[in-house]
């Protein structure tokens, strides 16, 4: 019997009207307005819906991220890989996770499950790594029968090896997340997650998810920066371009214009040039 687990994915949470939360996070920045005022408005419907939208879409266009901080999703992922797991726990910033422990839950079913790569099915090589999990399920039971202490025992459990996440994660955070775990250079597992989370995020924010993309994607960097090679490689190659094709148009459509290393005058006109 097969004992191959499937990922899942959910939104649990969001913080509460997050479009106008973004809106007063913003507008606090460039109003005369304090943020009760602002509140006011956005309470009293004097902003209508629709011009908080379009002034968001605006503002995440430019730079100005730090807002973006202030909007959170709360997220329940379970049966994922313990390789998945410490591919996303090197995510530092904007995001607090709560991984299910291997010291204190024993994993009590007779054969333990698994996530499977379906490169090894494709390789033919499915049920023998079923053997190996059927023998490592039998040395960890009996680790445990003989007074191992889980955390002891878990040493035996592999890679594949499931595991479960609560994740709080701000919205600048997830931007950044989907830059790299949405290039098809990121591994195929935490990329499905993300995809994932990506999806359940949509189903509730439509407007806010229509920036959650690759690095690559037109509301994102908008080019590709990894290597040309890989970029080749790449099936949104066919529809987003490379950083050296942008230089080369560059170059070529202008005559006055050539692209050169930054020298000593450059800085001196940014240090000094009071209005640019
Ligand atoms: C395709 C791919 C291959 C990878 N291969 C490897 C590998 O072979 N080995 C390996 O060890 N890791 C690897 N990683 C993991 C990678 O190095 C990062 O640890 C991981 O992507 C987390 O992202 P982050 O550093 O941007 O952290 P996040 O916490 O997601 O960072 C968020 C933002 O904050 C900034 N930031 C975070 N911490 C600091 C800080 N201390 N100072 C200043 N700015 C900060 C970051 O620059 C980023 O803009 C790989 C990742 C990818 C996507």
């Amino acid at each position: 019997m097969s004992n191959q687990t499937e990922m899942r994915v959910k939104l649990i949470d969001f913080a509460r009207e997050p479009m106008q939360k973004l809106y007063a996070a913003f507008r606090t920045c460039y109003s005369s307005e304090t943020p009760i005022e602002i509140w006011d408005k956005i309470k009293s419907e004097k902003i209508s819906k629709e011009k908080i939208r379009e002034f968001i879409l605006e503002r995440l266009k430019t730079g100005h991220a730090s807002p973006l901080e202030q909007i959170v999703f709360w997220f329940g992922i379970s049966n994922v890989s313990r390789s998945l797991s410490h591919q996303f726990v090197r995510h530092r910033i904007g995001i607090s996770f709560e991984q299910q422990s291997q010291r204190y839950v024993k994993f009590k079913q007779d054969k333990l499950a698994y996530v499977l790569p379906g490169s090894w099915t494709r390789a033919g090589l499915e049920s023998e790594f079923s053997d190996l999990l059927s023998k490592t399920s039998e040395l960890y039971a009996k680790a445990l029968k003989l007074g191992v202490p889980a955390e002891d025992a878990r040493f035996v459990l592999p890679n594949a090896a499931p595991t479960n996440f609560h994740v709080m994660v701000n919205f600048a955070e997830m931007l950044h997340i989907c830059d790299l775990r949405l290039c098809v250079r990121a591994q195929w597992e935490i990329r499905r997650m993300v995809a994932m989370m990506r999806a359940e995020i949509k189903r509730e924010l439509p407007d806010i998810a229509v920036f959650l993309q690759p690095k690559c994607g037109e509301n994102r960097m908008g080019y590709c920066d990894e290597s040309l090679d890989e970029y080749h490689k790449c099936p949104l190659s066919k529809v987003r371009p490379h950083k050296s094709i942008l230089m080369q148009l560059y170059e070529e459509s202008s005559k006055f214009r050539k692209a050169r290393p930054l020298g000593e005058e450059q800085y001196r006109i940014v240090a000094e040039q009071e209005r640019l």
